[in-house]
């Protein structure tokens, strides 16, 4: 049972092949007239047998009938000539004939059984009334007819008294007697069986050529979708990673152009990748080449002075401050660039946030005279992840501390509406230049790399930034005017939106 199951599944399944669908469509296309015109062409030929057959017998039943007429056999049925044609009828189309005289009474059966009796069917009467009709019984295997045996009279009244067939002036044919005949259609249904065996043969060589031929025109259909696959598959496995091209059907060329896309998404991906870790291995050798330039320069001195270790000494400890802080950055940019779900929503006093973060960063301003105000302009709590706000706030205010200048200001305003909550940060600082100001977020973009070293950027923290704020679905922009100079502006949603 459960084989039986699992084969019917498979099967099931086998339809959903685009290859199986088509072969079954043109199958079906092709067997279905095939078919339809085999029964077609058997039933007219039939048809036309028995209707050739009808009109030959019923022309020779004519003739006989007016020798009937004529040697008056309705009355007197001893005429051997007529007998002799009638049997040789009857044997002929391996029928029965059966003569009717005027009063529905049998004179004459070829089989002998039926004479004397009195025969009253529809046809027997229809006939007197001089219609004569046939009928084909394909399941016995006969056709029967009827035709009236009349007479053409002068004498109008002997019309009336017999019930007429009227013509037309003077002259009237009037129905003395009718003929029933049945014959056989043996000979037609042999013919018909031989052309049936014909047809079947003929039918099993079509469909043998339909089946070959819709396998063959599948297999032809689909190749362009194999082909799509193996180049897919090609570019999957890593033998290629160049746009493929795959044109046999516009349907192919969309799904190429599309895979052609996200093969070259992937690419800048991959490239900004590289670029990535060659820039994080660049970054974190430079202190480690320092390091070892003046620990190598105290070793070749064989009697240096204490002074001098020590001066080495404090500056191996600031390349590894460096250091530290590079891969600080690296790893908060790591936790930035994890899915959302990491964000941990708490509500946050804004307000008392800045301060906190300010009040850690007022002694290094205070350092170059640099005066840092905050103003409030309401009361905001949020929906934010406290960690990664706090980030984006100390980034943008080391930042405007650092790119300042001596006795310089950094202002932060906390604004708010009913949906956002804004953070601006200016400063009277160096400024940007305005073809920098496309690239401040990109990772390890520094606008003036010889300074950056004794500034100590790593070139990381707007890249941070950006990440945070986008992470909480809000916005920044930055305005710069360079040596006047600039104010980032943060706009967060009061309420988290997933
Ligand atoms: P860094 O660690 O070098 O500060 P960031 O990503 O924070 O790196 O900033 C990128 C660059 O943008 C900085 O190197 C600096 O040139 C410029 N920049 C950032 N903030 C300011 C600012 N307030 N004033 C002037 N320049 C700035």
């Amino acid at each position: 049972m459960p084989y039986h199951w699992n084969y019917v599944k498979s099967k099931i399944k086998s339809l959903r092949s685009l290859k199986v669908r088509l072969f079954l469509l043109l199958l079906l296309v092709g067997l279905i007239p095939s078919c339809y015109m085999q029964y077609g062409i058997l039933q007219n030929y039939e048809n036309r047998a028995v209707s050739v057959r009808t009109s030959e017998v019923q022309e020779q039943l004519k003739i006989i009938a007016n020798h009937l007429i004529t040697t008056n056999y309705l009355q007197d049925q001893s005429s051997p000539v007529i007998n002799a044609e009638l049997e040789q009828l009857s044997n002929l189309y391996g029928g029965r004939v059966l003569i009717i005289s005027g009063n529905l009474r049998v004179v004459k059966d070829t089989y002998s059984i039926s004479e004397g009796k009195t025969i009253i069917s529809e046809e027997v009467v229809k006939c007197f009334r001089g219609e004569s009709m046939s009928n084909y019984d394909r399941d016995l295997g006969y056709i029967e007819m009827t035709i009236p045996i009349s007479e053409t009279v002068d004498d109008g009244k002997t019309a009336k008294q017999t019930g007429v067939l009227s013509g037309f002036g003077k002259a009237e044919e009037v129905v003395r007697g009718a003929m029933l005949i049945s014959i056989s259609c043996d000979t037609i249904e042999k013919t018909m069986d031989i052309l049936r065996n014909k047809a079947n043969i003929l039918l099993l060589i079509m469909m043998s050529i339909i089946f070959g031929g819709a396998l063959l025109l599948v297999n032809f259909m689909v190749k362009p979708l194999d082909k799509v696959t193996a180049s897919i598959n090609e570019v999957a496995e890593g033998f290629s990673d160049k746009a493929i091209s795959v044109p046999d059907y516009a349907e192919t060329v969309h799904i190429i152009d599309a895979f052609n896309k996200l093969l070259g998404r992937m690419k800048v991906l991959d490239e900004s990748r590289q670029e990535f870790v060659s820039n994080v291995s660049h970054e974190l050798k430079t202190p480690l080449t320092s390091m070892k330039v003046l620990a190598d320069s105290l070793l070749v001195q064989e009697d240096a002075p204490v002074e001098l270790y020590r001066e080495f000494m404090e500056d191996i400890g600031a390349e590894i401050d460096r250091e530290n802080k590079i891969i600080t950055d690296l790893l908060s940019l790591v936790k930035m660039d994890k899915k959302v779900t990491e964000m941990n929503i708490t509500e946050v006093n804004m307000n008392e946030l800045t301060e906190v973060i300010l009040k850690r960063l007022r002694p290094i301003a205070r350092k170059r005279d640099i005066e840092v105000t905050f103003e409030s302009i309401r009361p905001v709590k949020a929906s934010v992840d406290e960690v990664k706000i706090s980030l984006v706030l100390s980034n943008l205010v080391e930042n405007a501390v650092k790119y300042n200048k001596e006795n310089g200001w950094v202002k932060v305003v906390l604004d708010a509406d009913h949906q956002f909550f804004t953070l601006t940060v200016s400063d009277s600082g160096v400024g940007i230049p305005e073809e920098a100001l496309d690239h401040i977020y990109e990772r390890f973009y520094r606008v003036d790399k010889s300074h950056s070293r004794e500034i100590g950027g790593t070139g990381l923290g707007l890249a941070i930034t950006r990440s945070a704020v986008l992470m909480h679905r809000g916005s920044i922009q930055v305005e710069s005017k360079p040596e006047e100079g600039t104010s980032f502006i943060v706009k967060i949603p009061l309420t988290y939106k997933m």
